[in-house]
């Protein structure tokens, strides 16, 4: 059946929300926080340890951190808590993006079993899965992700354990990867183009001849797809290809993106059909799923990045992220004078869906409202 993604309207007269139909919390976040809660119950008097943040939301990770668990590691891979400082009798949950063979090896010399709390969302396992595949038929993976994102960098580490792999972030760095391919750029130049972002051993003439792509999870499908398209009709050129061969060259993967963020995206594409003044996005500000969402909205009306109701200051006063350049900001008048003021809203899958009615709550605080949350519910119950 196909799926409807329009939005849900919530009419509250002089304010007229339009909430994207689908939202928030993804089946990979709920069952990490499940097991983290539940690893918490389990463990009384033992020192319990995240390799890095849950998922990229500050209020779970603050509510963990309240129930003393510690963070080994920042989001940005650097260390917190020394290796060395960790005995077997400690627990270390893995979060949902999954982690690196080496972090792995790390904790087993420890003493410290991996697999009871280990919360590695299956949608990331299904891309590691995929690499698996490519590799066997003896493709070099593409990573189409953030280099510094956990999940790529656990994707790497498993796809680089079975085969050449190179992590590309956009389309420009993917056209450079093409000029490598294509044999317009000398071999030895990949080196330091893509330090950092290639397997150990990686030979560029070699290893470039046969690809496939994956993505973490949580890009912008659009993105990857371009990605994909544009490699395999570089390889076709390169080759000579007629239709039929591409796959000599060219490992045909349908994009390696979740459920959830294919939703979630798509309901987006549904929620900007709507003419409507200003779009709010709610999520964690180093949530790349949330930052994606955000970029959609962008390109078509003004988008307010915010992590909760705080952030709306007052009627006139609104504090919000820009995440391309990483900054906060504070923005007067950024509800429009004239009523109806129509407002689209969604969040990403890292957000409790209460932040999400908190900050309606909130907007519904600045007018004179002709109806309720309450009565809203029961109308859509019906
Ligand atoms: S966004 Fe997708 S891959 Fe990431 S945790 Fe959620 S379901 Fe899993």
């Amino acid at each position: 059946m196909k799926k409807d993604f329009t939005p849900a309207l919530l009419d509250f007269g002089p304010l007229q929300i339009y909430l994207a139909r689908h939202f928030g919390f993804c089946y990979g976040v709920e069952n990490a926080i499940d097991i983290a809660f539940r690893t918490i119950e389990e463990n009384p008097g033992k020192r319990i340890f995240l390799l890095s943040e849950m998922i990229h939301n500050p209020q779970v990770n603050a509510d963990l951190q309240q129930r003393g668990v510690q963070f080994l590691q920042d989001t940005n891979g650097r260390q917190i808590v020394p290796y060395e400082s960790l005995t077997k009798d400690d627990v270390v949950i893995i979060p949902a993006f999954g982690t690196t063979l080496a972090i792995e090896d790390t904790l087993n010399a420890i003493g410290i079993p991996i697999a009871k709390y280990n919360t590695t969302c299956p949608f990331v396992e299904k891309v590691w899965n995929r690499s698996e595949q490519i590799a066997q038929k003896n493709y070099s993976v593409v990573v189409h992700g953030k280099p510094t994102h956990e999940e790529t960098r656990a994707t790497f580490s498993h796809a680089a354990h079975v085969t050449p792999t190179v992590i590309v972030f956009d389309m420009a760095e993917t056209e450079l990867l093409a000029q490598y391919i294509a044999g317009e750029k000398n071999a030895a130049g990949f080196y330091a183009d893509f330090a950092g972002r290639f397997s150990e051993g990686f030979d560029a003439e070699k290893d470039l001849q046969r690809i496939g792509v994956v993505n973490q999870t949580t890009m912008l499908a659009s993105d990857t797809q371009a990605i994909a398209d544009f490699l395999k009709q570089v390889m076709i050129k390169k080759y000579a290809l007629s239709e039929n061969e591409t796959e000599r060259h060219f490992a045909e993967t349908r994009d390696t993106l979740c459920y959830a963020t294919n939703d979630n995206q798509t309901s987006v594409y549904g929620m900007l059909e709507v003419n409507a003044d200003l779009a709010i996005v709610v999520g964690g500000y180093n949530s790349s799923n949330t930052s994606h969402l955000v970029e959609l909205c962008e390109e078509k009306l003004p988008t307010y990045y915010i992590t909760g109701e705080d952030k709306l200051i007052s009627k006139t006063t609104i504090s919000h992220f820009n995440f391309h350049n990483k900054t906060t900001l504070t923005t007067q008048n950024y509800l429009p004078a004239s009523e109806p003021v129509k407002i689209l809203i969604t969040s990403g899958a890292s957000c409790p869906d209460a932040l999400v009615e908190s900050v309606i709550e909130k907007l519904c605080s600045f007018y004179k409202v002709t109806t309720t949350i309450e009565d809203l519910m029961e109308q859509f119950a019906l």
